[in-house]
């Protein structure tokens, strides 16, 4: 199985690769939507996740049911990023078993290439586990522009947003294949053309054994030759 990792820095245009990868029938993993659905299951009151957050955020988080009141906990996130960070670390487990849990899915059903889409790959550690990485690029000028017309924020806010993550330069210097986004619609769809080709290339013999149909074969082979040996000693 090859498992694909799609990063980049906010509106540097992952989302629109992703979508570009689904159009083309790949399976995506989108930890942004695993991380929504982990953030509603982990954060239930009386969970682990709850106790963790409770544990580090104190009961102020709390609203008086005993649930998290998110809008609370969304505004002490929001405005210091080293309290955003804690909770991510916090959280960064559960979101990682969901996104195994899906890629198991995905084995299962026997999808040779799938891609995981993952604005964190770098930071969670989770590059180790994905060949090739593409990292979606654009230069801090475009960026910033993009970002500014896509969220409607001031340029400080918008600036604040890309500094508080790891360099998109660093992200690209850790990267197989870069998918340079500077230029128009058409040109990512061009870009994105060149590296199917890499992409889509036959599987490596290690991706081929991690496939569901080289995990069969491998049982097989092992079952048989323990018959055979069986066989053979019994002849002896
Ligand atoms: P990310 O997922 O990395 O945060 P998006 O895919 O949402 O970024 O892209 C950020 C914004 O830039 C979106 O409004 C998107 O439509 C726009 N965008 C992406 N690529 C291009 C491009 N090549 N030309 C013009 N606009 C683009």
């Amino acid at each position: 199985m090859r498992v694909i990792g799609l990063t980049g820095g906010i509106a540097s245009g992952k989302s629109t690769v992703s979508n570009l990868f689904k159009a083309n029938g790949f399976p995506v993993v989108d930890a942004d939507v695993i991380a929504r659905f982990t953030f509603q299951d982990v954060l239930k009151r009386g969970s682990g996740g709850w106790r963790k957050v409770v544990a580090a955020f104190g009961d102020d988080i709390l609203a008086d049911n005993g649930e998290v009141d998110r809008a609370k906990l969304g505004q002490i996130v929001f405005t210091d990023p080293s309290k955003r960070q804690l909770l991510n670390r916090l959280l960064a487990p559960y979101i990682s078993y969901g996104i195994l849990w899906e890629v198991f899915k995905l084995w299962i059903k026997g999808c040779n290439i799938i891609v995981l889409d993952v604005p964190l790959l770098f930071e969670a550690n989770m590059d180790r586990w994905t060949n090739p990485i593409i990292v979606v690029w654009v230069d801090p000028e475009t960026q910033l522009q993009r970002l500014m017309s896509r969220d409607r924020t001031s340029a400080q806010d918008a600036q604040n947003r890309i500094n508080a993550q790891m360099p998109l330069d660093l992200k690209r210097s850790k990267a197989d294949i870069v998918i340079d986004n500077n230029g128009s619609l058409e040109d990512l769809n061009e870009n994105f053309k060149k590296i199917l080709n890499h992409v889509t290339k036959p599987l490596t013999w290690t991706e081929f054994w991690l496939s569901r149909l080289g995990t069969i074969v491998a049982v097989i082979s092992i079952f048989s030759g323990i018959l055979g040996c069986k066989k053979l000693l019994a002849r002896l």
